[in-house]
This record gives structure tokens, sequence and C-alpha cells, in this order.
């Protein structure tokens, strides 16, 4: 399949969901795998991995994208699985860096960040989010399952050097009787690295049936601990992020609350998914997927995928049922659906 899509266009109509909402920003999962079992993400034995065959190649990934931008689509984040184990991953960022978009960002558990980090902002990557949920080696192995936390560290250290790139997110995944003990700490490495701290509330996506309402520890929560140390002060963000932006008073550092539980955001929501095997998710708890691959490897002509996009994209949930009584999880645990 050719990588050459239809140049973009003015003259497409950008993409809308049928709520009135505009779709502008596309998540990206180039693989399923991962190097580590975060207990809030996947059981210990991992999950049933996808198979070799329905992963989408290089090309056809970058295909679907220029297909995306040419309906509007102006950033992508790459993530997984664990993006930076898919092999050559870096030569695939550099294909996508090379599309046009306004923004090209990565999530990453950041164990590769040393070997990968040139590599990755060479290839245009501007914006680096690296998940990190204590500050102690112990811990860090307790809930990832693997003993380097070092290694993240050292990771993220290698991104400190570039003047090209955004502010180094961090996410901690916030639970409620395991993130407590590190919020002071990750407090005080806000204000002493060069990084937006970022607490992002538990959501009920793990592999397993485990998640209840009372683990999730709130953004609010988080910020009064914080605040009976260090007084914060709001920074306006853009109306889509995610992240509510707060800045220490004294000027020195910043952390980010993301709440989806208790604060969902699905109002200004402008994001969709591509899953690593090309199904196209509206919402991140989407029980139905779109698939692209199948057109796609059918020769599917650009206008054909472009239809079959914005249908979907019309059909967007109007917002995530966390809380309600009929809610029911996606069959695809959050490491194949793409965070
Ligand atoms: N492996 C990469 C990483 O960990 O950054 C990228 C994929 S991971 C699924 C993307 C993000 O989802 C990470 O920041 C992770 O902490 C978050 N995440 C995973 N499971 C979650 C859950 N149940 N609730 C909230 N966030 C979760
Ligand atoms: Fe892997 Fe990221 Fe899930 Fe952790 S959160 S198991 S690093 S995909």
């Amino acid at each position: 399949m050719s990588n050459e899509a239809t140049p973009i266009s003015g003259n497409i109509e950008p993409l809308m969901d049928g709520h009135g909402r505009p779709i502008n920003d596309l998540r990206v999962s180039v693989t399923d795998l991962c190097n580590l079992r975060c207990q809030y993400c996947m059981p210990a034995e991992g999950v049933e991995w996808l198979s070799h065959d329905s992963i989408l190649d290089f090309e056809e990934i970058t295909r679907l994208i220029r297909v995306f931008i040419s309906l509007g689509i102006s950033t992508v984040r790459l993530t997984g699985g664990e993006p930076l184990v898919r092999r050559d991953f870096p030569t695939l960022a550099g294909m996508i860096g090379k599309l046009g978009l306004d923004d090209l960002s990565i999530t990453t558990n950041g164990f590769y960040l040393e070997r990968d980090a040139d590599a990755l902002v060479a290839a245009g990557i501007r914006r680096f989010n690296v998940s990190l949920d204590t500050l102690t080696r112990e811990r860090y192995a307790e809930i990832t399952r693997r003993d380097v936390f070092d290694r993240v560290i050292a990771g993220l250290g290698a991104l400190e050097k570039f003047d090209n790139i955004g502010t180094i997110k961090t996410n901690a995944v916030a639970m409620r009787g395991f993130t407590e003990q590190d919020v002071l700490a990750f407090a005080e490495f806000a204000r002493k690295r060069p990084y937006q701290v970022r607490f992002i509330e538990y959501m009920p996506l793990g592999g397993g049936d485990d998640w209840r309402a009372e683990e999730v520890l709130t953004g609010a929560e988080i910020r009064e601990l914080i605040e009976q140390r260090y007084p914060l002060v709001p920074v306006i963000v853009d109306p889509h992020a995610t992240a509510r932006v707060w800045r220490f008073a004294d000027g020195v550092g910043e952390v980010g609350f993301i709440n989806p539980v208790s604060e969902p955001f699905c109002g200004s929501c402008d994001r969709i998914r591509m899953t690593a095997d090309g199904k196209l998710r509206t919402c991140l708890f989407s029980l139905y997927e779109t698939d692209l691959r199948e057109p796609l490897r059918a020769g599917a002509s650009d206008d054909e995928l472009r239809k079959v996009i914005r249908d979907a994209v019309w059909r967007k949930e109007l917002k995530h049922q966390i809380g309600d009584a009929g809610f029911r999880k996606p069959e695809r645990p959050m490491s194949s659906i793409g965070g």
C-alpha cells in the first residue's frame, strides 16, 4: 500500500462529532506490548497480545494518519502499550514527523528514553509525557512490577538537554492508599526539576475488574495536600487540555491534575484514538470500534477511508459513564487502547 495519500486539501470539511465537537487530536497506539506490568493497567502475567499480522505496519499507520490530517487532525500523540518497544520506532516517528502536523508528542514509560531521546527529537517529537507513579525505587518496583526506577529517572534526565521540546511532563496515576505518600515529594520534585508533575485519577481500564470508586484519589484531594505546604495559583490553559495546571505561588514549578472521574471533561473532548491493529475508537471508554485496517488492506481510496472515519466520529459518545449504574468497561485493556 502506498504511503502517498491525497495531498491535504483545504476543501475538506473538518471532522465534527454529532454533538458539535470539532475533533483535532488523534492518539495512535503503535503496539499493545509493554515491558512493565503496572498494577492499574495490566495483570502480572500480561494480557493476550495482538497477533503480529493484525498490527499495522509503518506505511499503513502513516497513510492513515495522512488521511486523518486531511480531515483536520492537527495533533498526534504516539502511545501504546509502550511505544518504545516497537522495533525501529524512531523511524516510524520520523515518517509521521514529516506529515506536517502542528504537534507530535509521545507518552512513554521512559525505560528506553536514554537510548532513544536523541532519535525521537530528531524525528520531530516535541512533547514528552513520562509515566512516573512514585519517587522511591521500592514503590516503583511494587507498582510497575519491574525494578527499573533508576533507568526511568535517567531517561527523564536525557530529555533535559533539549531546548526545542515543550515542558517535560511526568504522569502519576492517583490511587488512594498509594499516592498520598508521594504527593509532597512530587511537589518538591516539580519545584527542583524542569518537569510539570501531573496526577491522573485512576480509571476503570486495567486488565482486571478490581476498580472501585473509593480507590480514586481525586485531584482536589491531592491539591489540598500540596497546598498545606505550598500554596498554588491556577494557570490558564487551552480549554481542550485534559489537565488543570497550577503554579506554585512563588513562581517555582507547576503541577497538573487530570480528573476524568471527579471532574469529567467530555464536553470539550476533541480526541479520538487508533489502536495498533487499526481500530478507530471515538472514546477511551468506547464499547464499539470501527475497523480501518480491513478497508485499508482491501485497497480503499482516501475518500472511502475519510467516509468511514467521518461516520464513526459522528457517532462519538457524548460522555463516559464512570460512576453510572450501567457502566461497562471496554473489553480492551488500557495497554491495548493507548492512553
Ligand atoms: N506505556 C506508556 C506509559 O505508561 O506511559 C504509554 C501507554 S499507558 C497505557 C498511557 C498512560 O495511561 C500512562 O500515563 C498510564 O499511567 C495511564 N494509565 C494506565 N492505566 C490507567 C488507569 N487505569 N487509570 C488511569 N491512567 C492509566
Ligand atoms: Fe505498560 Fe504503560 Fe500500562 Fe504501565 S501503564 S503497563 S508502562 S502500558
